[in-house]
């Protein structure tokens, strides 16, 4: 800075000396500052020229503040030029780190678009790296379910997988899932889950199977059973006992071979299981119907509450099985004539169903582990009532088929509350009674 201002000062003080002695101070001293100017310009087209020739030439040998520039600049060139090594090489690090993953990864941008993919993307899902950059996923993978699981996955609800098939070899199973992160990005990972797919498909299998075999030697048993109970001259009297407690374990059997198998269906996955349009207020009329008659001697009190304009698309027989599951569990766990109220509505965020005793209630301790197969507060309570541990998982496996969850809130001493919670998208949208006969 200092050489520019003895520079500048000595040409235009020698051009004010020159004009003085000339007798034409102003043109001298123009001449000298175009003379300055000049010189700059110079400097600066100089430096121009280095600095798009973007190489590490030699810079311009120059004096004063342009050389200041020329530092400043060789200066931040190697701190971006450190910065970019240290980049590439973490960079390098993450594509090999990502590369020895046994899972693919892409990470999708804004609108679902590309913007990178690791080796396995391609084994998995077909995807070419980088070919395949920019372009949208739901253009290259076109399966329903996984655009749907796009649209749907957010911040709050990524936790949840998808399971589908691989679109590059169809025997290969994947477990989807999408991870939101930045502010329009999502890694999305697909885990080949193959052999746990077919391990848990072969124990459905063999549930299934063992079930279904042991049915009709049971029913044969039960039947002859039942025959000696009956005919009273093929059976010495003091039998009876030992054959009426024979009879209540073979009933009991079938009632858990029923369940297994209900179970085993439900988990089935189905193509057609929303084609039905259900009118469940008379579904409900004839649960209750049945309840009454299964309270029998227990005189318990009935309360009905049901909104006969609102159906849902669903499954009649599953849905069947888990509202009466529930409404048996109120009669089989609620002191003779105690309060059961049953309702179905509807409010802004859906349709409800819930079931509501005045029972003994359940601890707060085994609420979440109650939809678990088996799990059962009081084990001889519930073998005493004839409950088999499966009726909860029943009706949640049922529920979850249609997009619907189970809530359940109980005090000790007071009674429960069980909630079927189904989303808008499942209720059907049906005139009302008024409005039908306006129409007539
Ligand atoms: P179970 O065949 O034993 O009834 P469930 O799966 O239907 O099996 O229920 C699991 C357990 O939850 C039951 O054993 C019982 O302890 C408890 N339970 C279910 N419904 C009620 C209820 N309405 N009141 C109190 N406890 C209940």
């Amino acid at each position: 800075m200092n050489q520019d201002f003895w520079r500048i000062t000595g040409i235009v003080g020698f051009s004010l000396v020159a004009g003085l002695l000339a007798g034409h101070v102003f043109l001298c001293v123009a001449a000298g500052t175009i003379l300055v100017f000049y010189w700059y310009r110079e400097r600066i087209q100089q430096l121009l020229i280095w600095l798009r020739r973007r190489t590490e030439s030699t810079p311009p040998d120059v004096s004063g503040f342009i050389n200041d520039i020329i530092d400043e600049f060789e200066h931040l060139r190697t701190h971006h030029k450190q910065r970019g090594e240290k980049l590439s090489g973490f960079l390098r690090r993450f594509q090999a780190a990502t590369a020895a993953l046994p899972d693919a990864a892409v990470v999708l941008g804004e609108f679902d678009s590309i913007e990178w993919a690791n080796e396995k993307a391609e084994q998995y899902l077909g995807l070419r790296w980088p070919q395949d950059s920019g372009q949208r996923i739901s253009n290259l993978i076109r399966h329903p379910d996984l655009i749907r699981y796009l649209q749907q996955t957010n911040e709050r609800n990524f936790h949840k997988s998808l399971e589908l098939a691989s679109p590059v070899n169809h025997e290969q199973r994947l477990e989807f899932r999408v991870i939101p992160y930045g502010e329009s990005q999502r890694l999305l990972m697909a885990r080949d889950i193959t052999e746990i797919h077919h391990a848990n498909k072969m124990r459905k299998d063999f549930i299934a199977n063992a079930s279904h075999e042991l049915r009709t030697p049971l029913t044969v048993i039960a039947g002859y059973l039942e025959n000696f109970e009956e005919d009273r001259a093929v059976c010495p009297p003091d039998w009876m006992p030992r054959i009426k407690q024979m009879r209540q374990q073979t009933a009991r059997m079938q009632r858990l071979i029923e369940d297994l198998l209900q179970l085993s269906s439900l988990e089935t996955p189905s193509e057609n299981r929303h084609t039905e349009e259900i009118r469940v207020a008379d579904m409900l009329g004839s649960i209750y119907k049945e309840a009454e008659s299964f309270s029998g001697m227990m005189h318990h009190i009935f309360y009905l509450e049901t909104d006969p304009d609102l159906w849902v698309r669903g499954n009649q027989r599953e849905l069947y099985s888990a509202f009466s599951n529930l409404i048996f569990n109120a009669v089989q766990y609620t002191p003779p004539r105690s309060v059961i109220r049953i309702r179905w509505y509807r409010d802004d965020r859906g349709a409800h169903m819930e079931v509501i005793d005045s029972g003994e209630g359940i601890a707060p301790s085994h609420i979440p582990r109650l939809t678990e197969r088996f799990y059962r507060v009081d084990k001889g309570r519930s073998r005493e009532k004839g409950g088999t541990g499966l009726g909860l998982a029943i009706v949640k496996h049922a529920l979850s088929r249609h997009d619907a969850r189970l809530r359940i809130e109980s005090e000790l001493g007071k009674g429960s509350k069980f909630r079927c919670d189904f989303p808008l998208s499942v209720i059907v949208n049906k005139p009302s009674a008024e409005q039908r006969d306006r129409r007539a």
